[in-house]
């Protein structure tokens, strides 16, 4: 079976275009980067990336970040700086999403980025069985997916989870807001602020039960034992 294998070439450090043209960042990870960077005289220019504008509190609340320093400031001679506290989305390139949330099991090409280590069509076919329609159990894909990728399965495992967790969040307020997703929101409207502190805003968390949910989508030990695997 083919294997991931990172080359450490750090080409995909360099321009995130195949991401938005920029890293995406959850809240925290945002905190934990700036203080670094403020440490080391780094600018960074980070801005909301996926948010969501609510008509009725009149905030603009954010599901991630993003980073647009092209290439990634962090990186240096080709290799990480912040190699032991570099972001999710880092940990789990090249790949994006798992099926473990998707109910269709299916899975296509977007769903990967261009590696020059990394033949897409070569991994898809291996990880995905056509004869069936792309619908595998997760007893079938996960072997598949760990074999593959390793250790980048995990942390994707873990990004699947924090960002299907945002979504039950939103499912379960919509009926009590007026929401609408803006590329050009006027931001003299809206207060701009992290999606949790919004949650809180709006009482669906107080700010223990926030600082309860960062702590545990920061935790990998605590996430993969909800998973039932581990690192
Ligand atoms: S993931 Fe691919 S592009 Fe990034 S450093 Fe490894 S080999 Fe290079
Ligand atoms: S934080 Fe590190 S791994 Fe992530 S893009 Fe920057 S240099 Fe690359």
């Amino acid at each position: 079976m083919l294997k991931f294998d990172c080359k450490k070439c750090g080409k995909c450090c360099e321009s995130f275009g195949n991401l938005g043209n920029c890293l995406p960042l959850f809240e925290w990870e945002v905190d934990e980067l700036k203080s670094i960077a403020q440490k080391e005289g780094l600018i960074l220019d980070i801005k909301p990336f996926i948010f969501w504008l609510d008509k009725k509190s009149g905030f603009a609340f954010t599901i991630q970040y993003g980073l647009f320093n092209e290439p990634c400031p962090f990186l240096k001679n080709k290799s990480c700086s912040i190699y032991e506290n570099r972001p999710l989305i880092c940990r789990q390139f090249p790949l994006l999403r798992t099926p473990f949330f998707q109910d269709d099991r299916k899975l296509n090409s977007p769903y990967f980025l261009r590696c020059e280590n990394f033949n897409n069509k070569a991994f898809l076919a291996q990880l995905l069985d056509t004869s069936k329609d792309n619908k595998m159990k997760r007893s079938e894909w996960e072997p598949k997916y760990k074999e593959t990728y390793g250790k980048c399965y995990e942390f994707c495992l873990q990004t699947d989870f924090i960002l299907k967790s945002m979504l039950i969040f939103l499912e379960k307020i919509n009926g009590r807001l007026k929401l609408k997703t803006s590329f050009e929101p006027d931001f003299n409207k809206y207060a701009i602020i992290p999606f949790f502190e919004f949650l809180v805003k709006i009482n669906v968390l107080n700010s223990t039960q926030r600082e309860e949910y960062i702590a545990l989508f920061k935790d990998k030990d605590l996430l993969f034992k909800t998973f039932g695997v581990s690192i």
